[in-house]
């Protein structure tokens, strides 16, 4: 039986997960367990005293009867007072426990998330994770209620009352004590074999609707352009659909496990009323007596019609954090070497050796053997159709992917045994889609340096052509861009991504050219700011525009993963059979066709 081990494994491990988080704080942990255990032990002498209470009333003695009734009742207010104090205390110790597992969890959590290596993003929906984390932090709290508040006492009470009660008369004790192990190892086992694997498949279903709304939400500028709403409403009521059907089988079996639950302590109820009965027709039971066995059955069974709904609830917030504990499972990706060092760049000459590289899950390597050396200071463009591969190469620079074989250096250093921190920090990137944060511009900006003052983002603006437009904004610096930075014109954004790099004042610099034309205003400012930026340092450009490839030293010219030319633009040209000539000529008649468009 695969599942159930599956199940059973996964229980272990979050429970695991669980138990070493209440271990970072003994002394509150225990603390609880023992107020609580303190507050349990109460309730199992309340019964005593209201037996005592009922042999007292039916004395002959009014007098004596009165004596003790009075006693009795006095100590079972003093009994109710110290439990009220002991739940109180164990209650606030619970929310401060539980606030520091919750913020732990979240924190550690996004902590290896941000760290999780470029392909994991690539392969899990942002909006799913987001919810995968709190949901799970969510689920730490019903777990630890749970536990702390029920499922201890609950074991407490019924040991208690199976060694109270059968001191006084041993089949009493016998009776309760197996019902109570039979009881338990049916709700656990229709819990776990029966309610939780439902459960499990309706929060798969669950963090899926997430994802899908994630998804179109995310994606609404794509949307309304296609005019996909209705499409994208249709995918939604496909996933909720499924989504509802998952979840009313595991509605309908929790409800069917906890009807037969109650159907078992009807059962038990019975048998021990009718003991109690028959040990009074003995003479062996006091009306006192049957009414300690009544009272003690009644705290029992409080605790024991609830023990199948809090079982489920373990089960449930088990579910939910079964991802959460997952994500502290799945590798980081790409990891520093332990003797990882940081790394010292004095000149910035690149050198690819025999690099062989394969996405995960693709049979044959994107890049074969491939080697290349790039000269210190040297302004290199990439070009080539889409899917050649230029990308692939500068994200294997940044280190955000491990290679398969071959070595890239950086000054004779292989970056694979650099620390990824030192290594980016001296690469400066400038998307083609620039992302911004939902933070001020000046923020934006000292993205790449946090510590730079006002007048330094202000210089670092300026070089980038950014600081006119920025001071005409009616907050300036201050403005806050928009999720995304979507308040911002694409030229606008790119401005702001140059200034963010000559901030970081990395020396080397990697940019991909945006693809969408800008007004020749934009794209003139464009061009200054880039040329001012590449000055002094090694440059890669991921190049689309002649303007831009033109003026660099290099070209490499990619094709299905090879670098199939490599010289500047004017050798290039020279070959009439050439790839570049050929991209050469189509962009060329490509500027036609819209120079053509627009004079028509
Ligand atoms: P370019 O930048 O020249 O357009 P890329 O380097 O982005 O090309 O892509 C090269 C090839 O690798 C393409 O076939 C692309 O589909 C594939 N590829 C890119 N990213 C991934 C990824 N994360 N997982 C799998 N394949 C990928």
């Amino acid at each position: 039986m695969p599942a159930k081990t599956r199940i059973g494994e996964s229980f272990l491990r979050v429970i695991g997960f669980t138990a070493g988080h209440w271990r970072r704080h003994p002394a509150l942990a225990g603390g609880i367990i023992a107020l609580m255990l303190g507050f349990t032990v109460a309730d199992l002498l309340l019964p005593i005293y209201a037996g005592r209470l009922v042999d007292a009333i039916s004395l002959p003695d009014r007098a004596a009867g009165r004596e003790i009734a009075i006693s009795a009742v006095t100590s079972m207010a003093f009994i109710g007072l110290a439990m009220v104090g002991l739940r109180h205390f164990a209650f606030l110790g619970i929310v401060r426990l539980t606030l520091a597992m919750m913020r732990d969890m979240a924190q550690e959590a996004f902590w290896r998330v941000q760290r999780f290596a470029t392909d994991w993003h690539a392969n899990t929906f942002s909006g799913s994770t987001v919810r995968r984390i709190t949901r799970g932090m969510w689920a730490v709290d019903l777990l630890n209620d749970t536990i702390i508040q029920a499922l201890i006492p609950s074991v407490a009470v019924l040991v208690g009352a199976t060694v109270l009660l059968g001191l006084r008369w041993p089949i009493m004790g016998l009776v309760i004590g197996a019902s109570a192990i039979i009881f338990l190892g049916m709700a656990t086992a229709f819990t776990l074999f029966y309610v939780a694997p439902a459960a499990r498949l309706s929060n798969r279903w669950d963090t899926r609707v997430g994802a899908v709304l994630a998804d179109a939400i995310g994606c609404n500028p794509v949307v309304k352009g296609f005019s996909g709403e209705q499409r994208e409403d249709e995918i939604l009521s496909h996933t909720l659909g499924k989504w509802r059907n998952r979840v009313a089988r595991s509605w309908t079996r929790g409800t069917n496990s906890s009807s037969i639950q109650l159907l078992a302590l009807l059962l038990l109820r019975t048998a021990v009323l009718g003991m109690a009965v028959a040990l009074w027709w003995d003479g062996q039971a006091s009306a006192g007596d049957v009414t300690y066995v009544l009272t003690t059955y009644f705290v029992v069974h409080g605790y024991l019609r609830d023990i199948g709904h809090n079982i489920a609830n373990v089960q449930r917030s088990v579910n939910d954090m079964e991802d959460l504990v997952a994500m502290h499972q799945d590798p980081i990706g790409v990891a520093d070497r332990p003797s990882a060092r940081p790394l010292a760049i004095t000149q910035g000459g690149i050198k690819f050796d025999n690099v062989t590289f394969r996405y995960g899950g693709h049979i044959t390597p994107l890049f074969n053997q491939l080697s290349v050396t790039i000269a210190p200071g040297a302004r290199v463009g990439l070009v080539g159709h889409s899917g050649s591969g230029k990308s692939t190469f500068v994200k294997l620079l940044q280190r955000l992917y491990d290679i398969n074989d071959g070595e890239i250096r950086i000054d004779s250093t292989n970056i694979a045994t650099a620390t990824q921190k030192s290594l980016r920090a001296q690469i400066a990137i400038v998307a083609q889609e620039p992302i911004l944060f939902h933070r001020s511009l000046a923020e934006n900006i000292a993205y790449s340096r946090p510590t730079a003052s006002l007048a330094e983002i202000q210089h670092a603006a300026t070089l980038a052509n950014a600081h006119t437009f920025i001071t005409n904004l009616p907050k300036g610096y201050n403005t806050l861009v928009g999720e995304r930075g979507v308040k911002l014109s694409g030229g606008e954004r790119q401005r702001i991504a140059l200034a963010r790099a000559f901030l970081a004042n990395a020396p080397i610099l990697i940019l991909d050219e945006a693809t969408s034309s800008l007004d020749s205003a934009s794209e003139i400012l464009i061009q200054q700011a880039t040329e001012r930026l590449m000055k002094g340092r090694t440059a890669i450009i991921i190049a689309h525009r002649l303007s831009t490839v033109r003026n660099l030293d290099r070209i490499l010219v990619f094709n299905h993963g090879n670098i199939t030319e490599d010289g500047n633009h004017k050798t290039l040209l020279r070959n009439p059979h050439g790839h570049y000539r050929q991209l050469f000529e189509q962009q060329a008649s490509g500027l036609e066709t819209v120079l053509e468009n627009g004079v028509g």
